[in-house]
C-alpha cells in the first residue's frame, strides 16, 4: 500500500526531527497535503498509527492541513485556486492551465512535543 510507504517515512522524519528537539514525548506531527500529492488522505491517516508502532511517535496525532489546489492563468496573469475540479481551467476566464502552482505538497510542516 502507498499510503504505508508514505506513513512509514513520515514517521522516520518526525522521529529523527523529535531526536534534534529534545527527548520529549511526541504529541502531533503536522504535514501539509496537497490534492494533487496522489495520497488518500484517509489512507493515509489509518495507516500512521501502524506506522508509527513501536517508535517514539507512537500515540501521536497525525494532524493533516490540506492545501488548496492553486494553478497560474496566463490569460489573468494570476494565481487562481481551484475547488475539487478535474480540469485544470481558471475559474475567471476559463483559460486551461496546465501550470499548477500549488497542490503537490506532501510534507511535515510542524511537530508538538510535550515539555
Ligand atoms: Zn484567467
Amino acid at each position: 500500500m502507498h499510503e504505508l510507504s508514505l506513513a512509514i517515512e513520515i514517521v522516520e522524519i518526525a522521529q529523527a526531527e523529535a531526536r534534534r528537539h529534545g527527548n520529549g514525548r511526541l504529541l502531533a506531527v503536522h504535514l501539509r497535503l496537497g490534492p494533487l500529492a496522489g495520497v488518500v488522505e484517509e489512507a493515509l491517516a489509518a495507516a500512521f498509527p501502524l506506522a508509527a508502532q513501536g517508535t517514539e511517535v507512537e500515540g501521536a496525532e497525525l494532524v493533516i492541513e490540506r492545501v488548496p489546489l492553486v494553478v497560474y492563468c496566463p490569460s489573468c496573469r494570476a494565481e487562481r485556486e481551484l475547488g475539487a475540479e478535474v480540469w485544470l481551467v481558471c475559474p475567471v476566464c476559463q483559460t486551461p492551465t496546465p501550470e499548477v502552482r500549488q497542490g503537490r505538497e506532501l510534507e511535515v510542516t510542524a511537530l508538538e512535543l510535550e515539555r
